[in-house]
C-alpha cells in the first residue's frame, strides 16, 4: 500500500512538474527543425483549396501569414488589416477602454489624411466610414464596414496572396502539418480518468512542450463490443468542433494496441466532482453562472453546427488550469442536419427530456432541458426530480419528469436563477427557452454580470482557479487497467478501420500549438529556414 502511495507521488509530481516546463530549453531541443520544402507543392495546394474564410480567417497560421502579406505589401492592404485587428479590439474591449478605442478607429481610419484610411471602400460603405462620428458610432456600421472590407480582401489582395511567398510558407507549414503521428511524438504521464475502452492520460508533445490528454481506445475491446463505429463517430464530430467551450481534438493516431484522441488537457476536475466532494455540496452562485455561460456558448456551438450533445450534465464539464470549463465526452452526440430529427433513447437518467422519455421525435432541444437540470444541480446539489443518493426506480425519475412541477426549496435559489431553470424545464418544446428559432439563453438576466464578448474569447477571468499543486483526479493506482482481452485478431476490414481513424494533426488545433508554443515565429524566421521566404519559393 505504501509503495502504490509513493508510485502516485511520483506520477503526481512528473506531471506537475511537465507543466512548469522551461520554454528556453526546448527551443534548444529543436533548433535542428526546418520545414519542409513541400515536393509535391501542387497536390499540397490542391488540398488546401481557395478558400478565403479557411486559408486566412479560420486556420491561425494562415492568419497570420495573410496579415504579414498585407502589412508587408502596400499601404491600402496595411490599412485593412489594421482596422480588422482594431475591430476585434473593440469587440473585446472592457467598459472602460471602450471610448480609447472607439476614438482610435476614428482617428485612424475615418479621417481621409490619415495613413490608414480606409481608401478601398466604395459606395455606401465609403459614404458611411467617412460620416462616422462619436454620436452615430454603432455595432451595426463597423459590422458594415467589416463586411466590406472582407469583400475587398477577397478579391485582387487574395489572388495576390495566392502567388507570394507567403503562400508559399504556409503551404510548407501544411506539409509539416501532414507528418505521420506515433506515440513517439509524446511524453506519456499519469492516468487521469477511465471511460468505456480504456484509459485517459496526460501527455506532452516532445518538441512544443504542449500538454494534452490522450483517451486511448483499446482496439481489441473496441472490436470485442462492437464499438467501432461510435469512435469513429465520436473522432468525427470533435474533429469537427472549434470552441473554447468544448474539448477539441488534436490529434487522432494509432500505437500497436490503441486508437488515440489527444485533446485538451482539463485538470480541474469535472463539475459533478466540484458539486458533491469538495467541502459543502453544491458551487458558490457567481461560479454557476459563469460556468453556465460557458456551457450555453459551448452548446450554442454544437447546434450552430447542427450537433445534438445529448449528454449534458455536470459530470461531462470539465475544469481546466485556469477554472473556464468545457463540454467533454461527445460520445452521444449527434449530427442532425435541420430537416431532421431522431427519437433514439439516449442520455443519463435525471437529465433526459420529456420528449426522449415518451420517445417522441427530437433535436438540440433535449439539451436544453437538460441544461436546466444541472444548473439545477450545480446550485442545490440534487436533481430537480431524484433527490442526492435517492433510491429509486428510472420509472418513478420518468414519472416525475413528466409529471411533476419542479420545486425550489434550497436557500441558495435566487429569483434569476429560479426563472431560467423554469423556462429550460418547461415540458412542452415550443415553450422552452433556447428552442425558439434564433432565442439565445444568453440574454437571460441570469448573465447579467457576464460579459458575453470576452466571455467568448475566454478572457472573462474565472472566478475559482484550480491548486496548481494538486491533481484533481483519483489516484491513478485505482484507474489502472485491470482484465486485458485477448484472443482477438485483426482482419484487413480492421486496419482499414484503423488507418481510416488515424488521421494525425487536427489542422486548427495543430497551428495554434505551433504558434502559442513559439515554434512558428521560429521556423519562420529565415536564418532558421533559410532557403526560402524571398528567393526560390516560385
Ligand atoms: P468515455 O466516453 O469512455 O466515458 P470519457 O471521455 O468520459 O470516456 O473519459 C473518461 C474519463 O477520463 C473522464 O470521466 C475524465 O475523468 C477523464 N477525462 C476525459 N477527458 C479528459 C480531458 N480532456 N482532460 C482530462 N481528463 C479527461
Ligand atoms: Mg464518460
Ligand atoms: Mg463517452
Amino acid at each position: 500500500d505504501d509503495l502504490l502511495g509513493l508510485e502516485d507521488l511520483v506520477a503526481n509530481t512528473a506531471f506537475l512538474n511537465a507543466q512548469q516546463i522551461d520554454r528556453n530549453e526546448l527551443r534548444k531541443l529543436r533548433l535542428s527543425l526546418i520545414l519542409p520544402k513541400p515536393t509535391r507543392t501542387s497536390s499540397v495546394r490542391a488540398e488546401v483549396g481557395r478558400n478565403y474564410e479557411s486559408l486566412c480567417e479560420h486556420q491561425p497560421i494562415g492568419r497570420q501569414l495573410f496579415r504579414q502579406f498585407l502589412l508587408a505589401s502596400n499601404s491600402q492592404y496595411a490599412a485593412a488589416a489594421e482596422f480588422l485587428e482594431e475591430l476585434d479590439n473593440w469587440g473585446l474591449a472592457e467598459d472602460k477602454t471602450r471610448e480609447k478605442v472607439k476614438k482610435s478607429i476614428l482617428a485612424n481610419f475615418c479621417q481621409p489624411e490619415s495613413r490608414t484610411f480606409l481608401s478601398y471602400l466604395t459606395g455606401e460603405a465609403a459614404e458611411k466610414n467617412k460620416k462616422l462620428t462619436e454620436r452615430n458610432f454603432s455595432e451595426v456600421i463597423l459590422g458594415q464596414l467589416k463586411e466590406a472590407t472582407r469583400d475587398f480582401l477577397k478579391g485582387r489582395p487574395f489572388s495576390e496572396y495566392l502567388k507570394s511567398p507567403y503562400f508559399y510558407r504556409f503551404l510548407q507549414w501544411k506539409e509539416h502539418e501532414k507528418q505521420r503521428i506515433s506515440d513517439k511524438y509524446f511524453y506519456e504521464f499519469r492516468t487521469l480518468g477511465r471511460g468505456g475502452f480504456g484509459e485517459v492520460c496526460a501527455v506532452q508533445v516532445k518538441h512544443t512542450g504542449q500538454m494534452y490528454a490522450c483517451k486511448k481506445l483499446d482496439k481489441r475491446r473496441l472490436k470485442k463490443k462492437g464499438g467501432e463505429r461510435f469512435a469513429l463517430l465520436e473522432k468525427q464530430i470533435m474533429e469537427k468542433v472549434n470552441s473554447l467551450f468544448i474539448v477539441n481534438l488534436a490529434y487522432s493516431y494509432d500505437s500497436k494496441n490503441h486508437l488515440c484522441l489527444v485533446m485538451d488537457l482539463m485538470n480541474g476536475g469535472d463539475l459533478k466532482f466540484h458539486i458533491y466532494e469538495l467541502g459543502e455540496r453544491g458551487i458558490h452562485m457567481e461560479r454557476v453562472v459563469y460556468y453556465t455561460a460557458q456551457i450555453t456558448t459551448g452548446i450554442l456551438h454544437l447546434h450552430s453546427m447542427n450537433i445534438v450533445y445529448r449528454d449534458m450534465k455536470p459530470e461531462n464539464v470539465l475544469l481546466d488550469a485556469k477554472g473556464q470549463c468545457r463540454l467533454s465526452d461527445l460520445g452521444l452526440a449527434v449530427e442532425l442536419p435541420k430537416s431532421k430529427t431522431i427519437c433514439q433513447k439516449a442520455g443519463t437518467t435525471g437529465y433526459m427530456a420529456p420528449e426522449i422519455l415518451r420517445q417522441e421525435n427530437y433535436r438540440t432541444s433535449v439539451d436544453w432541458w437538460a441544461l436546466g437540470c444541472s444548473v439545477y444541480e450545480m446550485v442545490a446539489a440534487r436533481l430537480p426530480f431524484k433527490d442526492f443518493r435517492e433510491k429509486v426506480q428510472k420509472e418513478e425519475v420518468t414519472r416525475r419528469t413528466l409529471e411533476d412541477e419542479c420545486k425550489f426549496e434550497h436557500k441558495r435559489f435566487d429569483d434569476p436563477t429560479k426563472d431560467i431553470i423554469s423556462r429550460f424545464l418547461k415540458k412542452k418544446v415550443a415553450y422552452r427557452l433556447g428552442c425558439r428559432s434564433g432565442d439565445d439563453p444568453r440574454n437571460h438576466s441570469f448573465f447579467k454580470a457576464i460579459n458575453l464578448h470576452r466571455l467568448e474569447a475566454g478572457l472573462v477571468e474565472a472566478p475559482w482557479v484550480p491548486n496548481p499543486n494538486i491533481v484533481y483526479a483519483k489516484d491513478a493506482h485505482k484507474l489502472r487497467e485491470t482484465s486485458e482481452v485477448e484472443d482477438i485478431k485483426f482482419e484487413s476490414k480492421d486496419l482499414k478501420f484503423f488507418k481510416e481513424f488515424s488521421t494525425g494533426a487536427v489542422s486548427i488545433q495543430w497551428q495554434k500549438e505551433m504558434i502559442e508554443s513559439g515554434v512558428f515565429d521560429e521556423l519562420n524566421n529565415q536564418e532558421v529556414n533559410g532557403h526560402g521566404f524571398d528567393n526560390d519559393w516560385k
